[in-house]
């Protein structure tokens, strides 16, 4: 049966060339057609002999996600609904600003962990997403970028990218191969709920890449209550296990802390939040405006509220940073496009 070339990595598609009786070094060529120039047709690699061209059409296909729905906000955040072979659909987002395109790539259909503030979460889990298939958001969010060229991707989309582990790292190592998408490692972050055994696989890894930690509250009770996977991991063996990234990787954490009004944004909050990450020595905060997804009952804390709690954090002398939020206009947290078509 015919597999998806984008799930094969740079070194099995050289052997199977090799297998194929021709040269290794096409591999790097395929690559640069597929990542590169976004080519979906093995008919279109006019530098690849004639045979190799049918070889690789019998052998292999190139999945092309086709779109259902596209938002694009006043501020050029674009936002897809991607067609899976299977009927499923995913979200995939194109986050422009003067400097850098983001795209925010999702990791599985629908999530497990129900965290409170989330649309992605409403309908349960489905299916892991396979490495092609992730790659295929990247190359649609490539060819559609339309301001400047994609810079950096975030895997914040739906899933818990910790979940689908083998298949996350073959996609970053793609990224960030010149023969792929020749994406910075400092480009590229993994955003998880807190998943500590992933976390103590990543220290092991012999790639970069940025970690970002959905933190959202200090408090084992408040943060249980807006995700539960809290329950699994407490916030006492996170901040160990950040702790021990931190010293085994050397490299910073950002922490994502969404300010909802009434729960976890006044300044009793913020001194929990600095005594937390009291200890680690490479931490950011990064403070998120909450979006309002009417499914959810939860308030964005006021200008006041947020500004108040930047400034203690600030002078408390954690290293703060306050997201410009981006596509308000057209449902752009995670997982409102999915759910509009019905598929939460
Ligand atoms: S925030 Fe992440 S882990 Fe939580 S429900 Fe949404 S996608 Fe899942």
């Amino acid at each position: 049966m015919a597999q998806d070339i984008k799930e094969v990595s740079l070194e099995q598609l050289e052997g199977k060339l090799l297998g194929l009786g021709t040269q290794k070094y096409y591999a790097r060529q395929i690559f640069d057609w597929i990542y590169q120039k976004g080519i979906f047709d093995f008919n279109a690699m006019s530098n690849l002999p004639a045979g190799l061209r049918k070889q690789l059409a019998q052998e292999f296909y190139i999945l092309n996600l086709g779109v259902v729905d596209l938002q694009i906000s006043r501020d050029k955040t674009a936002k897809f609904l991607l067609q899976l072979p299977d009927g499923n659909s995913i979200e995939a987002v194109n986050i422009p600003t003067a400097k850098r395109v983001t795209g925010c790539i999702s990791s599985q259909v629908g999530c497990k962990y129900a965290c409170k503030f989330c649309a992605s979460g409403l309908g349960g889990f489905k299916r892991n997403l396979t490495s092609g298939e992730m790659l295929d958001e990247v190359l649609y969010l490539k060819n559609n970028s339309a301001v400047i060229p994609l810079t950096h991707i975030v895997f914040m989309g739906t899933g818990e990218p910790l979940d689908n582990y083998d298949a996350v790292l073959k996609v970053i190592r793609v990224l960030n191969s010149p023969q792929g998408f020749n994406i910075g490692a400092r480009r590229i972050t993994i955003s998880t709920c807190g998943i500590i055994p992933g976390m103590k696989k990543l220290q092991g890894e012999d790639l970069q890449f940025e970690l970002s930690i959905s933190l959202h509250a200090a408090d084992d009770k408040i943060r249980t209550q807006l995700m539960p996977v809290n329950k699994q991991y407490p916030l006492r063996e996170l901040v160990f296990a950040c702790a021990e990234y931190i010293a085994k990787t050397n490299r910073q954490i950002t922490f994502e802390y969404i300010l909802i009004k009434n729960l976890n944004s006044d300044l009793v909050a913020a001194k929990k939040l600095v005594e937390l990450l009291r200890n680690l020595r490479l931490a950011k905060v990064n403070l998120i405006p909450a979006n309002f997804i009417p499914e959810f009952k939860l308030a964005a804390a006021s200008p006041e509220e947020i500004s108040r709690f930047q400034k203690y954090l600030f002078e408390s002398g954690v290293n703060v940073t306050l997201r410009q939020e981006r596509g308000q206009d057209i449902a752009a947290a995670c997982g409102q496009l999915r759910l509009k078509h019905g598929k939460a």
